[in-house]
């Protein structure tokens, strides 16, 4: 799926640890105890203003270099952008301070986090561990045949022993 445009992986894994750590503040100023939600300094302050805007530009940016997930942060540069206006007037205090703790949460783990904490699977002293995991699979559905031909009704030791042996994978 690597198209010509597409950057390299280590310029991708940058720009995925700078998004990721720019929405990781976003959570820190809006559920910790900064002044910046209150809106009462004088001069105030406008971390929340900063870390969205980087939110929307450091995504905007990646979505050009990297085709795969180009669609979700098109849409995050988009939503970013949208908060940052809010958060200039409720500086002004024309507007309420937008909703931003779920939404940087729900960002964060089901698109950054996912695509930034991947493995690298090239390094010839992984292998011996993919065929392990693999290994482990054959094993499991091993186990779930067997489980499967055993009679469903009454907790039976035998099922109950594999319903464990599967909830440690
Ligand atoms: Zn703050």
């Amino acid at each position: 799926m690597n198209e010509k445009s597409d950057s390299s992986r280590d310029m991708l894994s940058w720009q995925l640890k700078t998004l990721l750590g720019e929405i990781q503040q976003i959570e820190l100023h809006e559920t910790g105890d900064c002044p910046c939600i209150l809106n009462a300094e004088n001069p105030p302050e406008r971390c929340l203003g900063k870390h969205l805007l980087n939110i929307s530009t450091l995504s905007q940016e990646t979505a050009s270099m990297d085709s795969q997930n180009r669609e979700w942060l098109r849409k995050l540069a988009t939503e970013a952008n949208q908060r940052h206006e809010q958060f200039r007037e409720f500086i002004c205090h024309t507007e309420e301070l937008p909703e931003l703790a779920d939404w940087a949460r729900n960002w964060r783990k089901h698109y950054i986090e996912p695509n930034y904490y991947t493995c690298k699977v090239k390094q010839p002293d992984k292998a011996k561990s993919v065929a392990a995991s693999l290994e482990t699979v054959k094993l499991t559905s091993g186990v779930k045949a067997i489980a499967g031909k055993l009679p469903t009704d009454g907790n039976t030791p035998v099922t109950g022993c594999s319903l464990r042996e599967d909830s440690k994978n």
